[in-house]
């Protein structure tokens, strides 16, 4: 039986910059033809090197802006794949796409294309905010869109929104969240603004024009999200990621569980580990991630000149694979489970990290039941030093 694998697509195109993104992308679109014949290229080749072993049964485009693709692009795209991967019935085909975008042609032909899923980028309903974000769209035309995505007849969708915006008034973090959920959004990614260098938000803040939010902001918010939305019904099964039943994220969890993916497009991560080998052998069996270049130009004449794109690749071994499925688990409403962490990476939690999960428990940040590391929701609040705690650290090949 062949191993599942995820495919993702990063289109590079974008209307305008947001203040605070650390995507590549490119603005004053061109045609994309070339980047579509450089994609294509890029999918061939990778067909050709692990086709016959997986059966492809996520997609997920994105980005950038996929929208910006009309629906002959799009179609493309997506022919591309299908012709390349062996993909029967995929369980997903997530599209990422801008309220600005978002006419009642362009959804329903999405819909007409396979796609059965979308992540809609509302990050708040509020013209303010958006403009202080400098995105391309309204808070009127947020919520048209996701109307607009009703109507089209979409089983499921996502709409992302961005928690501890500086300045914004307590009331419209509350208020944004309550009208996504009134507006029959059911799934909902909450994600905290963070300041990257090389943004102008970096800049901003660099230069003393901006104040990131406090701790203590994001805390209130982060809890009344937690609160208000388990009271609606949703699962918060990821740390970010809050989905009334059945409309959990199938993609994404490829990537916390480590199963195959293959990214395509300028900036686009993969990663691959033999599945053969991973499950018996306690072997890292050639685990590795690899990066595209963040160039469209050089993407592109890569590709035309038969070419890898790669800009850089990581051989893994077990102890960070270990590491890694133990960060992205203490995520997930599931959390770690202990045995597979010994039987799969060969790191016995327990014996090695005894004192730091004692006074993790006692300090009420995680819980150990049936052999399931948890974070608790106080530990949601600190995850990040949670889990730098529980690392392993000691990169000796002691077990293989
Ligand atoms: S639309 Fe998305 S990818 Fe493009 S600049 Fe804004 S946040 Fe970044």
């Amino acid at each position: 039986m062949s191993s599942p694998l995820g495919l993702y697509v990063h289109v590079p195109y974008c209307r305008q910059r947001c203040s605070y993104c650390d995507f590549y992308f490119v603005t004053g679109q061109k045609s994309p033809a070339p980047f579509l014949a450089a994609v294509k290229e890029e999918i061939a080749h990778y067909a050709d090197r692990y086709g016959d072993k997986v059966q492809a049964d996520t997609i997920y485009i994105g980005g950038g802006t996929p929208s910006r693709l009309d629906l002959d692009e799009t179609f493309a795209l997506l022919d591309a794949l299908r012709t390349s991967f062996r993909i029967d019935e995929p369980l997903e085909v997530t599209f990422e796409v801008n309220p600005d975008d978002c006419t009642d042609d362009y959804l329903a032909g999405l819909r007409a294309l396979g796609v059965d899923r979308l992540s809609l980028g509302v990050q708040s309903f509020f013209d303010a905010d958006l403009k202080w974000m400098n995105r391309a769209h309204t808070g009127k035309q947020a919520e048209a869109a996701i109307e607009g995505i009703h109507k089209a007849g979409f089983r499921t969708f996502s709409a992302d929104l961005i928690m501890g915006l500086p300045d914004q008034p307590e009331e419209y973090w509350q208020a944004n969240v309550e009208k996504a959920v009134r507006l029959g959004v059911p799934h909902l990614s909450t994600y905290m603004l963070t300041v990257e260098e090389q943004t102008p938000l970096g800049n901003q803040v660099r230069r003393g024009l901006v104040t990131p939010a406090s701790d203590g902001t994001f805390e209130r918010r982060f809890r009344f999200t937690m609160d208000y939305l388990r009271g609606q019904g949703f699962d918060h099964y990821e740390i970010s990621s809050f989905a009334r039943p059945g409309h959990r994220a199938v993609h994404n969890h490829r990537y916390w569980d480590h199963v195959n993916y293959l990214g395509f497009g300028p900036s686009a991560h993969s990663f691959w580990w033999d599945t053969a080998l991973r499950e018996h052998t306690l072997s890292a069996g050639g685990a590795e991630r690899w990066s595209n270049l963040r160039s469209l130009t050089r993407y592109n004449a890569l590709l035309g000149n038969h070419t890898l794109p790669v800009e850089e690749r990581q051989r893994l071994t077990l102890d960070q694979l270990a590491n890694e499925h133990l960060m992205l688990r203490l995520r997930t409403e599931d959390g770690v489970d202990l045995d597979r962490l010994l039987h799969v990476y060969g790191a016995d939690l327990v014996m090695e990290k005894v004192d730091d999960l004692a006074a993790l428990e006692e300090a009420g940040m995680v819980t150990l039941r049936g052999g399931r590391l948890r974070l608790t929701d106080d530990g949601k609040m600190l995850a990040d030093a949670v889990t730098e705690r529980l690392m392993l650290r000691d990169p000796a090949p002691r077990r293989r």
